[in-house]
């Protein structure tokens, strides 16, 4: 199996320039794998601030790691050639948090679909180009003749979002990387969008990489997990797991700060806030949860925390459980591509409804 794209150890830090003395690694050591021709969905969760938009941001280079590398087919993306990193911009496709931005408000949604394939010459003349566009919008669930010919304004919020899947998809994506996709979308419009962008993974065999602050469409959607913490993974592996049996004392807080009786209710609504001294904490060689967990040992504060293999499906990177053993370089490539096979062949198709069972 080859690798498509691939983020290998990889660590971004801001600041420390010229006129700044702080530095604030927004990710720390990352690393993740996306394989060729065995669809995925993986999900990247986290409270606001611990990473997620940086990791998207590297994934598209749209920034470059200070430490580290991307990879997209096996070739690190700061020293592609332009044609090999003109592929890489057509076949690696990002949905954004809010899709208004995207839109000249000026211009009718016609635009935003027909640019990418003027860009990248995909269409040989007008009809070629309607056809794409019209198999695009009818993938999304929108219906062209009430979709083209409109103005931004003239489309609701989630008809928007939709259009913004369908520009990416008139580009034959072979990942889409949607960071918060949904939160700006009505609740009752979620799933239907959500649902749409599992299709894409299932009928056209996309890898999705799905960014969320919450923990409830998280499950709903991905197949592995990488929970953030101030730019740390603390757990990754099979989202049904991490969720359902969080391990990471970190992880297990998130879960239990969300009601059973409200599903809907998502991360970073006031349950956790970090205080002055957990930030102080936060900066030594030691694991960054220290300030705030009940379980906190000597060991903790003074070296930095490897991620323990407690499962053939699961990493966590916390000291409670250094008995098991510690993953090495490709361990996590092979719980990801493990579990991309796994729901392939239809195990662990989920509903929306399984997410009751945490009740268990
Ligand atoms: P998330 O998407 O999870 O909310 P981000 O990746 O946006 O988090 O941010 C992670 C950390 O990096 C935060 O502490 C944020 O303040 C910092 N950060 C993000 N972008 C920049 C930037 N351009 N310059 C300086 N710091 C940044
Ligand atoms: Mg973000």
């Amino acid at each position: 199996m080859t690798t498509l794209l691939e983020a290998r150890n990889v660590t971004k830090v801001y600041g420390g320039g010229f006129l700044s003395k702080e530095t604030n690694v927004a990710l720390d050591n990352f690393s993740l794998t996306i394989e060729d021709g065995n669809p995925s969905v993986t999900v990247i969760a986290g409270e606001s601030g611990s990473g997620k938009t940086t990791i998207a941001n590297l994934l598209l280079d749209v920034i470059h790691p200070s430490a580290g590398e991307i990879r997209y087919r096996d070739k690190n993306l700061a020293h592609m050639s332009p044609a090999e990193h003109r592929t890489f911009r057509r076949e690696v496709q990002a949905i954004f948090q809010d899709p208004f931005e995207a839109y000249n408000p000026f211009h009718k949604v016609d635009r935003v679909l027909r640019m990418p394939l003027r860009k990248f010459g995909l269409a040989s003349g007008e009809a070629e180009q309607r056809k794409i566009i019209h198999e695009a919008l009818e993938l999304v669930g929108l219906r062209p003749e009430e979709t083209l010919g409109r103005y931004p304004h003239q489309l609701s919020g989630g008809q928007r979002q939709r259009v913004m899947v369908a520009r990416a998809l008139v580009l034959h994506p072979r990942i889409i990387i949607a960071d918060e996709p949904v939160s700006m979308v009505d609740a009752s419009l979620r799933a239907t969008i959500l649902e749409s962008l599992l299709r894409l993974n299932r009928e056209l065999g996309i890898s999705l990489i799905y960014i969320t602050h919450d923990l409830t469409t998280a499950y709903q959607v991905g197949q592995s997990i990488f929970v953030l913490y101030r730019g740390s993974v603390t757990e990754l592996g099979d989202v049904e797991l991490v969720i359902k049996h969080p391990q990471h004392p970190y992880t297990r807080l998130l879960v239990e700060s969300i009601p059973l009786a409200d599903p809907a209710r998502r991360w970073g609504e006031g349950t956790i806030s970090i205080t002055a001294e957990e930030e102080n904490h936060a900066t030594g060689p030691g694991c960054k949860f220290l300030g705030r967990c009940r379980h906190a040992m000597p060991i903790c504060g003074e070296q930095s925390v490897p991620t323990f293999r407690t499962d053939d499906l699961r990493g966590v990177a916390c000291f409670l459980h250094q008995d098991a053993p510690v993953m090495v370089d490709g361990d996590a490539a092979t719980v990801l591509s493990q579990l991309a096979r796994r729901s392939q062949v239809g195990s662990h198709a989920k509903t929306p409804s399984r997410k009751e069972e945490r009740e268990e």
